[in-house]
């Protein structure tokens, strides 16, 4: 029956991709009544969230904000799976930067720097322990490296879907249903009373909370069509040799090469070796973007295997994605309410690096839209104000300027 309004909630959480979820499931676990609602579904194949898996580590350069919600995220991510039953969706494989003497040089002693602050464990490696530890990595003279033995990989696609479903069990309402571009407020600044849906019903909530990835933009075109920047990005599975087991974990942690700007993963789940170009693609729709590898990515991806892990030369690629970083111009989250309705609030950002702070993102959220005092130990004043300037629409430029990794 269409036209037809859904019983109030207190929130409706429009997307169900990692930041989303972990809203809903956060806003319920404080006690709130709670519709998740998704065009397609949770970590669908086109969400940014919908990879197979991604990188949790603590570094993040001069970025401590992040450095600390990562820390929190972790064991939040594993008492989720604790919960479902399902501990195997997190690999600790270790996380190993490689850092260069002479490029992004900075990022890497910024990045020890931080993790001593905050007592997170990891390791300082010699050009001679990589070459020791690591004699499938060609590095050069220069090298050195950071190990994060306790950072790993979270099975993304099937992480998300879990979460919706722990989530769906303690209460929270979830529904596939394409959310309509709210219309603009008659009043200078007032509230959104009811969202209308695709089939015409409407929904009906004290507060929205748009967490809507890649197509925040589409929602709200004057607002953010120019401060969120949509990016194509691919990502290759190399096969590993037979018989061979130097390019699993333990053998090989998950690792990022600062001056190629190039990270992967170990063969996980028997998938092969996972290598993903973190440079900024083309802009795309998340909608309608091909998702078939191009020869261009493609040569990018082989040219860096062959050079860094030279055993891989000629391995044959196994598997590729075609995904979709929503990058604001520096790299920081957007966590800030609507400057037109007092009651929407608009969660987005995750520029290549949100999926591991789902967690964190959620309690974030749920403290912010219930005014509760709910923020977990690491958020704590003054670094809440930091969070909240950094995380804030003001700070958001039209013109990309990456800083944060
Ligand atoms: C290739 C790649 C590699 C990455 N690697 C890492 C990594 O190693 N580590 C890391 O931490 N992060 C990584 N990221 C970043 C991370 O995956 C993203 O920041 C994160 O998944 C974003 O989640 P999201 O919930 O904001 O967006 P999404 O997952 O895109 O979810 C948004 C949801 O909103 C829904 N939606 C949109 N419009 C509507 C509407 N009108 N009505 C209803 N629903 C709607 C969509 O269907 C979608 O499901 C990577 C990203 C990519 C693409």
């Amino acid at each position: 029956m269409p036209g037809r309004t859904r019983k109030p909630y207190d929130v409706a959480v429009i997307g169900a991709g990692v930041f989303g979820a972990w809203i809903a499931y956060c806003l319920r676990k404080a006690g709130a009544g709670v519709l998740l609602l998704d065009s397609y579904g949770p970590a669908h194949a086109r969400a940014s969230s919908g990879g197979e898996s991604r990188i949790i580590r603590m570094g993040y350069g001069p970025d401590e904000i992040y450095a600390r919600w990562s820390l929190r995220a972790l064991p939040l991510w594993q008492e989720l799976f604790a919960e479902a039953g399902r501990p195997e969706l997190f690999h600790r494989t270790g996380v190993l930067w490689i850092a260069d003497e002479r490029e992004r040089e900075s990022y890497a002693r910024d990045t020890v720097a931080t993790l001593t602050n905050l007592r997170i464990p990891f390791e300082k490696l010699s050009v001679d322990d990589l070459r020791r530890r690591y004699p499938q990595i060609a590095v050069d003279d220069s090298s050195w490296g950071i190990l994060e033995p306790s950072s790993g990989v979270l099975m993304a696609r099937r992480a998300v879907q879990c979460l919706v479903e722990q989530a769906q069990k303690i209460g929270v309402d979830y529904k596939i249903a394409a959310a309509q571009p709210p219309r603009p407020p008659s009043a200078l600044r007032s509230s959104l009373r009811e969202l209308e849906i695709a089939s015409g019903d409407k929904i009906s909530a004290a507060t929205f909370v748009f967490a809507c990835g890649p197509w925040l933009p589409k929602l709200f075109p004057p607002l953010l069509g120019s401060l969120i920047f949509v990016s194509r990005q691919e990502i290759f599975f190399f096969g590993v040799p037979p018989g061979d087991a130097c390019f699993q974990s333990p053998a090989l942690p998950t690792w990022l090469i600062l001056r190629d700007e190039f990270y992967g993963m170990p063969d996980i789940e028997s998938r092969g070796f996972k290598v993903a170009d973190d440079r900024h693609g083309p802009a795309v729709d998340p909608d309608t973007q091909a998702r078939i590898a191009t020869p261009g990515a493609v040569a990018a991806a082989r040219e860096f295997v062959a050079r860094r892990f030279p055993a891989l030369k000629d391995a044959p690629i196994v598997e590729t994605r075609v995904c979709q970083y929503e990058n604001t111009s520096n790299g920081d989250f957007l966590i800030d309410q609507h400057p037109d309705f007092d009651n929407v609030w608009l969660v987005g950002g995750g520029s290549g690096h949100g999926f591991k702070h789902g967690p964190s993102v959620g309690e974030y959220v749920t403290s912010r839209v219930l005014r509760a005092g709910v923020l977990s130990s690491s958020t704590t004043q003054p670094f809440a104000e930091q969070l909240e300037r950094r995380f804030s629409l003001a700070t958001k430029e039209s013109v990309q300027r990456r800083t944060v990794h």
